[in-house]
């Protein structure tokens, strides 16, 4: 089998089960491999691993199994993909949403592969030259293990290109013409979900990622138990997830913000999909840093807030901006909650450790003039495991703090 080599003193994190090799630490390739194709990973000429040869990216390898006696074929492939499946169906959230990660890349043995079940509609990222290499055998076992028939395909994240890869989205596989997966919403590229009896229209084709975060179900749940009687802002509500948690929860009012007028379209939607009353709640399409500075202005106050910001930093290299970003939005936030008010605040950056986080977030509340105290610890969702040898797939943090 073709091979690749590892530097001298460059087998740490192989031999601690991290998927990822940097071509940094590659003495040398062997056989010269196709893209996506299998490499036998040696450090002192003895294997270790097996991976999935990407020449265009830094991460030149991923591996696939630290079995070296594995082989890497269809029914490994499948394997891996029934393995994540069936590992859903035992999680209690399986009984309470039909909604769920499925995959989730390295962390379900699968790198750079992620799909997402909305209702009978699987949406899937190939986001690897190795996830790549095996679509067609990817395809076919999730069609198999779940029995839905419709696959849609958002492989348009920029990392692709880290990857040499093309983007490409649309249908990956249809179910027949007649059948009711293809027919009313799902036309529209709308699919509907139920998580906790709360209803979701989620835009599989135009939304962001794969269309709706399950990594913050849990943390929806928090804000529904807290929320009763309380004024709410959600800031980068996106399609309103929180907002329709907070208003489950009988949260007097909800301001929900978001600069994306498409996403704000859904997430009036789902007021819509679960009758709420449409004067509880009210929707600004605006700049967040600019709009709390107008709430601040006009003296506006509120008994829950929500920040859940995009990435500010994929990677360590942001770290510095996204840092201040951070600050900012927290600053912000804690001038506006009232005594006793509630701050739910997220950080998605895989570059940012939830001791960083942390560290902003007390920044924050200093330079705010705001006496502040954690009172829970939130992270992704059961659905999003993370393998103990990936720590990055450890990337959701978020502090509930209460304004005291
Ligand atoms: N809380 C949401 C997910 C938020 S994703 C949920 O649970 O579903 C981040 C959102 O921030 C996206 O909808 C994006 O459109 C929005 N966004 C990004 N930058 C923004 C900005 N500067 N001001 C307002 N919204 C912004």
């Amino acid at each position: 089998m073709k091979s690749l080599h590892l530097k001298a003193g460059r087998d740490k994190s192989v031999r601690r089960r991290h998927p990822w090799i940097f071509s940094g630490a590659v003495e040398r390739v062997d056989g010269s491999p196709g893209t996506g194709e299998t490499v036998l990973v040696k450090a002192k000429g003895q294997p270790v691993a097996l991976a999935a040869w990407s020449p265009k990216s830094q991460i030149c390898a991923r591996v696939w199994s630290f079995n070296t006696s594995d082989s890497i074929d269809k029914s490994f492939i499948s394997g891996k993909v029934n393995q994540a499946v069936s590992f859903r169906a035992s999680l209690q959230i399986a009984g309470h949403s039909n909604a769920l990660r499925l995959v989730h890349g390295e962390s379900d043995g699968l790198p750079g592969l992620i799909v997402d079940r909305y209702g009978d509609v699987l949406v899937a990222q190939f986001l690897a030259a190795g996830a790549e290499h095996w679509r067609e055998v990817i395809l076919d076992a999730l069609a198999a293990a779940t029995g839905c028939e419709a696959i849609y395909e958002r492989s348009d994240a920029e990392v692709r290109a880290l990857e040499g890869l093309q983007p490409r989205t649309g249908w990956a596989r249809t179910a027949g013409a007649e059948s009711p997966a293809v027919r009313g919403d799902r036309d529209a590229g709308r699919c509907a979900i139920v998580e906790y009896g709360l209803h979701f229209r989620v835009d599989v084709a135009g939304g962001q990622k794969t269309g709706f975060f399950l990594d913050q179900r849990d943390n929806r749940q928090r804000i529904r138990a807290l929320a009763q009687g309380r004024e709410v802002l959600d800031a980068f509500c996106y399609t309103g997830g929180f907002s329709v948690a907070a208003l489950a929860g009988g949260a007097r009012h909800v301001t929900a913000v978001d600069s994306s007028a498409p996403a704000l379209e859904v997430a009036r939607e789902n007021v819509g999909a679960n009758a709420f009353d449409p004067s509880r709640i009210s929707f600004q399409q605006a700049d967040v840093f600019a709009y709390q500075r107008q709430l601040r202005d006009n003296g506006s106050r509120f008994g829950l807030v929500v920040l859940d910001p995009p990435k500010f930093a994929p990677t360590a290299a942001q770290v510095k901006n996204a840092a201040r970003a951070y600050k900012d939005i927290n600053l912000m936030a804690l001038k506006l909650l009232a005594p006793g008010g509630l701050l739910a605040t997220f950080s998605c950056s895989g570059g940012v450790s939830a001791e960083l986080f942390q560290s902003i977030v007390a920044g924050a509340a200093a330079d705010a003039g705001a006496d502040a105290k954690i009172i829970e610890r939130y992270g992704a969702a059961a659905d999003h495991p993370v393998a103990l040898g990936f720590p990055e797939g450890d990337y959701l943090k978020g502090l509930l703090l209460v304004r005291t």
